[in-house]
Formats: C-alpha cells, sequence, structure tokens
C-alpha cells in the first residue's frame, strides 16, 4: 500500500524479512541466548521455546542465485530450498546455535543430509513426520515430538518442564490472538494492510523472539489503526500458495489495483485460527493442535477434506471475488494441490488463476500480465 504516514512496526517488520541476522538475533546471542533454525509449520515452536531457545525461520533470504546450493543438490530441486543452502553455504546462517529440519518433502529433507557433508554443521536433530495423517499414524507423530523435546533438552542441557511448556503456550496462544487480530483488518471493504505487509510481518516473527513479535504485532495494530489509512482494492484476491510466498511475487501479485485478502501463510491465520489448549498435559495439547487442530498442509496424505473445507470457509469469510494458486517450479506436493483446487474450484464455479514461479523470482513481468487479465475479467462476488 502507498503509505502518506509511515508505521514504524510495519516499517521494523519489513527490515527484518528482507535479511537474516537482525538486531534482535544479536540481541538475544549477545544475552547468552541460542538460535535455533528450523521449518514452519511443523517443527512446534513451542518445544524450543520451553528450552529457552529462539527458533528462526529458515529461508532463502539475500540469494541473488543458487549458484553455491547447486554443487549438492540435483536441478530438479526446487529453489526454495536450493536458495536456502546457497544462504547456508554463503555463511548467511553463521549466527545460528543449531538446526531442526524436518520431512516436509523430498527436496526439504535433502538440506539435512547436505548440511551434514558441510563443515561444523548445526543440525541436531532430523524431525520424521508421518506422511499420512489418521488415528494410527497419531501415537507416531507424538513419539516423534518427544524424540525432537529429548534431543533439544540433551543438546542444550536443559529441561523442558510442563511449567516452561505451558507457558510457551500461553505465549503462543498471544501470537495467534494477534495475528487473528491482524488478519481482521483486511475483512471489511475498505483493507488497512495488504498482502505483501502482512507476509512481511510473519517473516518478521520467526526472526525475532515471541515476547517482541507479540509486542510487535500489538504496537503494529494500535498504529494501524490509529492511522486509519485504508483502500478499497479493484477486487478482493486468495492466494493460496504455500513458498511461494515471496515480497516480490506478492508485489507483483497486488500490482494490479487488487489485494490480497486472505492467504494460506503457514504461520499466519491457518496457524493461528484456533489457540492450543491450555489445560491438561502441555506436551498432549501441542501434539493434538498440531497434528488435529491447525490446517493440515498438503503434505499431509488424507487431509484434503479438512484443508479444502477451510479454503473454501476463508474465502467466504474474507469476501475474496477469486482464488490465485501459485506453486515453485519442481514443487510436485503444490502440483497436486494445484490440480485438486482446480477440479474443486470449477465445481463451484469460483474463479481460479494458476501461476508457477521460481522462488528467486525472474518472471514478474510476465505475472503481472496474466494477473491483469485476470483482475480485469473478475465479476464482484457481490455482483453475481
Ligand atoms: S516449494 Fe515445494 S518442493 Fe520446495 S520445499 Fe516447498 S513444498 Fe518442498
Amino acid at each position: 500500500m502507498n503509505r502518506s504516514k509511515p508505521i514504524a512496526a510495519l516499517e521494523k517488520a519489513r527490515r527484518y524479512a528482507k535479511t537474516l541476522e537482525n538486531d534482535s538475533v544479536r540481541a538475544f546471542k549477545d544475552a547468552g541466548g541460542k538460535v535455533v533454525g528450523t521449518f514452519d509449520p511443523e517443527v512446534p515452536f513451542e518445544i524450543l521455546e520451553a528450552a529457552g531457545l529462539m527458533p528462526f525461520g529458515l529461508r532463502g533470504t539475500g540469494a541473488q542465485s543458487t549458484e553455491y546450493a547447486d554443487k549438492y543438490f540435483k536441478q530438479l530441486t526446487c529453489d526454495f530450498t536450493r536458495s536456502m543452502f546457497n544462504e547456508l553455504v554463503r555463511g548467511e546462517y553463521e549466527f545460528l546455535d543449531g538446526a531442526v529440519v524436518y520431512n516436509c518433502c523430498d527436496h526439504m529433507r535433502r538440506i539435512d543430509d547436505n548440511w551434514k557433508a558441510l563443515p561444523n554443521p548445526k543440525n541436531f536433530h532430523f524431525l520424521y513426520i508421518p506422511k499420512r495423517w489418521d488415528a494410527a499414524t497419531y501415537p507416531r507423530y507424538c513419539e516423534e515430538l518427544k524424540a525432537l523435546m529429548d534431543s533439544v533438552a540433551k543438546t542444550y542441557g536443559v529441561e523442558i518442564t510442563k511449567e516452561k511448556l505451558h507457558d510457551a503456550i500461553v505465549e503462543s496462544n498471544k501470537t495467534h490472538k494477534l495475528v487473528r487480530e491482524l488478519y481482521a483488518l483486511r475483512k471489511d471493504d475498505a483493507v488497512y494492510i495488504d498482502g505483501a505487509e502482512i507476509m512481511d510481518v510473519l517473516t518478521a516473527g520467526e526472526s525475532m523472539p515471541r515476547a517482541e513479535y507479540n509486542a510487535l504485532l500489538t504496537e503494529l495494530i494500535a498504529e494501524l489503526k490509529a492511522n486509519n489509512e485504508t483502500v478499497v482494492p479493484r477486487r478482493r484476491l486468495m492466494l493460496l500458495s504455500g513458498h511461494a510466498s515471496t515480497p516480490e511475487l506478492l508485489e507483483a501479485l497486488e500490482s494490479q489495483g487488487a489485494l490480497i485478502v486472505i492467504d494460506d501463510a503457514s504461520n499466519g491465520l491457518r496457524m493461528c485460527e484456533k489457540d492450543i489448549s491450555e489445560e491438561g498435559d502441555p506436551f498432549e495439547a501441542i501434539c493434538d493442535f498440531y497434528f488435529n487442530v491447525k490446517t493440515p498442509m498438503p503434505r499431509a496424505f488424507g487431509t484434503q477434506d479438512r484443508r479444502f473445507d477451510a479454503y473454501l470457509k476463508l474465502f467466504d469469510e474474507y469476501r475474496a471475488d477469486g482464488i490465485i494458486t501459485a506453486r515453485v517450479t519442481m514443487c510436485d506436493l503444490w502440483a497436486f494441490e494445484q490440480y485438486m483446487l482446480m477440479n474443486l474450484l470449477r465445481e463451484k464455479d469460483i474463479p481460479l488463476l494458476q501461476l508457477e514461479t521460481n522462488y528467486l523470482m525472474d518472471s514478474a513481468g510476465q505475472i503481472r500480465t496474466r494477473v491483469q487479465a485476470f483482475v480485469e475479467n473478475l465479476p464482484r462476488r457481490s455482483a453475481k
């Protein structure tokens, strides 16, 4: 959005989203804290936070190419994976004190193997999450989270007590509430914050300690409301895109007067729509939340109906006019997701634009042209 007045909290978030090591990371480490790189949404940050660690969302921010990573990966590997690894090889993740990788997909799991081939690897634990998600695999999932918790405790010589887990859940639920409030600022005709800005805020949230993120969200929401600067978009879009969610892509999607009013960001409303139970055993509450409560990712076989019902509910709730799906080239998970969504949305008569792009975006002009054509032909839902 073109803003006449700067929003300090938003500017800080945008600055953090565009870099890796930042002032908050440095301050946390200067105070003796340890920073652990990991990938959302399946590694429960609350387990790391209960151990006094700061989780940091691994990404390819800053990569201009994948030339360093290309020595380790096949060209058929998606460039989200290669960009992240490129920055690792370039030494941009030197500030990390550890890392946890999980088997999101076959591309990402290779990060774990290749990292171990580098000098002084930081990845101390690999989290294996079952591919199929149902009652039969849930006990295995809980065992894997328990193994993660034990490994974190052993690696850092800390005890992860029930009290510490409970405190981490309470702090995490504060984030959930604030993210819900932030998203609600896009529900009405006049929106306070666009999709690219929200994505930067979410990225910044994985680059600072949780309490600081909660303070930033509180300040941001208050500033947005006080400034009362809004825009009525030409059309309202829903974006479903997994790792195809870089600032460059979102800016291209919002360049034609339409704004993204709702998305499927893994650390956005998808994660925060509901809370983690603060009752009973906190470890069981974390397992239940991540497996049974939050909207599952495309990697989780057997969850398509749950996921698509959630998409359709949000599409209505945020009164979007159409849906854009985007995937990173070579991403097979999202190729299936796009195909299945295409059939569903046709049935529901919901306008759809399907895109494929590199994570290191080299086709902004082409994407702008396709979005322009889509938006020009997109009826307002209220006008149907
Ligand atoms: S973009 Fe697709 S293939 Fe690449 S890491 Fe993400 S889910 Fe895996």
